[in-house]
């Protein structure tokens, strides 16, 4: 599959990889938009959210708790998470992500 983040995860490409599971991995953006700028990726392609299915309950509660976690570890006293949805909500991979920011 000609994914970007498929190969992040695959280790294709190369990233700084400072969490990973069985079912996210998260990794620095390239482009950081502020001082702390995390990805935090799922390991199964879904393009969008807006192409959860019943089941992907789950995982997506599993990436909100990695997002937790690697805050805790950065030691963060506050933070943004984002979703970026579609080509009109800004999205760029096609492949679930959520963006961690801090400042
Ligand atoms: P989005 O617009 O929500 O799809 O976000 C995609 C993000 O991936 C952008 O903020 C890019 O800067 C970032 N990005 C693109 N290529 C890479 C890469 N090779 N490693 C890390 N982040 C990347």
């Amino acid at each position: 599959m000609d994914c970007l983040f498929c190969k992040i995860i695959g280790r294709e490409i190369p990233a700084q990889i400072v969490h990973e599971d069985d079912v996210t991995v998260v990794f620095p953006d390239i482009h950081p938009k502020a001082r702390v700028h995390l990805l935090i990726v799922l390991k199964k392609h879904i393009p969008t959210i807006a192409d959860l299915q019943d089941g992907d309950e789950k995982i997506m509660g599993h990436l909100m708790r990695v997002a937790q976690k690697v805050a805790q570890d950065e030691k963060l006293s506050g933070y943004r998470l984002q979703f970026n949805i579609g080509k009109d909500g800004g999205q760029e991979i096609f492949h679930i992500h959520c963006h961690l920011l801090a400042n």
